[in-house]
């Protein structure tokens, strides 16, 4: 079976495959740099991330481009607040959060494009949409009257023909039911940053920033468009209406949105106040791999509830996977292949791809993973697997951690490499061998208090970091 995913444009599951040249060209929406990204929004990015890697894995190139929203209200409130310019302001978020990517593994889109960067050009946008007569101004802002375009609601699969015509919103977010001519571009307000640009002075709304983004890097149609679920309406619906009224090409081919994270039933977010920032966990001792595990193990299209038992069981998860990587490396094996395991290894692997390929499902992957190292486990210690089963059970967590990445530790500021801990494993075995007990209690209490725990056994020592 192919790759296939749901597309929100067409309430479909369909087979995907990019229109040329064998390279996705997508466009994922980006952090607003207002504040440190909580993790639900990081279920959103790792959502990102999951989507890059089984399309690679499905021998796809990628084009990606992710934005950064780096003006928007609340950011240039919060800079007047505290004195700073919108750059010094949005900075300090912007680094973070590619930061808080690179802790949890996700691969960087190959551009990430800010705003700010882009006004000249979303201005040009909003001057050719002028002429087509799909705009209108009013005391120096710009709006999108939306029954210039047939096609509004689409994405939504909402029919907004009875509306009122005319009825216009001045901030970017709004209910469906509130569907209304939305602002391309704001006058100034005393005060205010705004950029001086052939329409006039001001500065852009939300929705042209993504439309025009794409477009440059991109072209005009895209193979996939992604974000979270709450940007279908109206920020996405926005979108197609501003770029296909641009352009008159289809926008999008795939529109694929990922379910929330909640707490206690309801959305995690900034004005709920029920959030957490990966800081927040860190400093409870969780580690990176946890959070990542958590987040990509429920399929994107189900919400998924956060909890700390979750971010337990993820650990669970982890080490479990870690040992079984543990005794591949380091039991010791009888000759010969057990042809059972092998059937075992080649099911694993063909169970995990498809799982992937049906709309990433992961925890159908998770699940195909797991059902061959229990079967591999118990084959371990009845003798059965043997040295001819190796390669193949590491292949398939090979394949795993291709996709889930979490099997390398994250190694804590001032913690040892595995470089560092192999060679004091190996000082601590020749002080035991010359008899020097002091020394080896040494390294064995200096290793525990970095966060490594060595184990001996009938198989010489094995480690791992706690
Ligand atoms: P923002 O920085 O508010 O523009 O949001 C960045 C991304 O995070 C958007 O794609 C949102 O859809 C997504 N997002 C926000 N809250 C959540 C949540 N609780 N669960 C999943 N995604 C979210
Ligand atoms: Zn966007």
């Amino acid at each position: 079976m192919p790759l296939r995913f749901y597309n929100t444009l067409t309430l479909q599951v369909e087979p995907f495959s990019p229109a040329s040249d064998n390279t996705v060209k997508m466009y994922t929406c980006g952090p607003t740099v207002y504040d440190f990204a909580h993790i639900g929004n990081f279920r959103t990015f790792v959502f990102y991330d999951l989507l890059r890697r089984v399309l690679s894995l499905n021998g796809f190139r990628l084009n990606h481009v992710m934005n950064i929203t780096d003006v928007d209200d609340k950011i240039i409130r919060n800079a007047v607040a505290q004195g700073k310019s919108l750059k010094d302001y949005t900075d300090i978020y912007t680094q973070a959060f590619l930061d808080d990517c690179a802790t949890l593994r996700l691969q960087r889109p190959e551009t990430i494009a800010r705003a700010t960067d882009h006004i000249d050009g979303m201005a040009k946008a909003i001057h050719t949409l002028e002429a087509h007569g799909n705009t209108y101004s009013s005391d120096g802002s710009v709006y999108f009257r939306i029954s210039t375009f047939p096609g509004y609601g689409k994405l939504s699969h909402n029919d907004f023909s009875g509306m009122v015509a005319g009825a216009r919103v001045d901030v970017d977010t709004y209910e469906k039911n509130d569907a209304r001519d939305f602002a391309l571009w704001k006058s100034p307000k005393p005060g205010e940053p705004f950029w001086d640009t052939e329409i006039g002075p001001g500065r852009p709304g939300w929705h042209i920033e993504c439309s025009v983004m794409a477009r440059e890097f991109l072209g005009d149609t895209l193979d996939i468009h992604a974000g979270g679920i709450d940007l279908v309406f109206p920020h996405h619906e926005n979108e197609i209406a501003q770029s296909e009224a641009l352009t008159g090409q289809i926008f999008s081919r795939f529109w694929l949105h990922s379910e929330f994270l909640l707490v206690e039933g309801q959305k995690m977010s900034k004005s709920l106040g029920n959030f957490y920032t990966l800081r927040d966990l860190f400093a409870k001792g969780i580690a990176p791999e946890q959070i990542r595990y958590l987040l990509a193990s429920v399929p994107y299209r189900k919400s998924l509830n956060f909890t700390f038992d979750g971010l337990k069981s993820a650990a669970t998860a982890i080490d479990r996977l870690r040992n079984f990587q543990l005794r591949l490396n380091t039991d010791k094996f009888q000759e010969g292949s057990a042809e059972r395991l092998e059937t075992l290894a080649a099911r694993a692997q063909t169970d995990f791809r498809a799982s992937l390929d049906d709309d990433l499902n992961t925890a159908e992957a998770l699940a195909a993973v797991f059902e061959f190292i229990r079967e591999a486990n118990i084959a371990l210690d009845s003798g059965e697997f043997k040295a001819g089963n190796v390669a193949s059970a590491k292949a398939v967590l090979d394949s795993f951690d291709s996709f889930f990445d979490v099997l390398k530790p994250t190694v804590a500021e001032g913690g040892l490499s595995d470089m560092e801990i192999e060679k004091l494993v190996a000082e601590r075995t020749a002080a035991k061998k010359s008899r020097d007990f002091k020394r080896s209690d040494e390294i064995r209490a200096e290793l525990l208090e970095k966060g490594v725990i060595l184990e001996d056994t009938k198989d010489g020592v094995r480690w791992k970091r706690k």
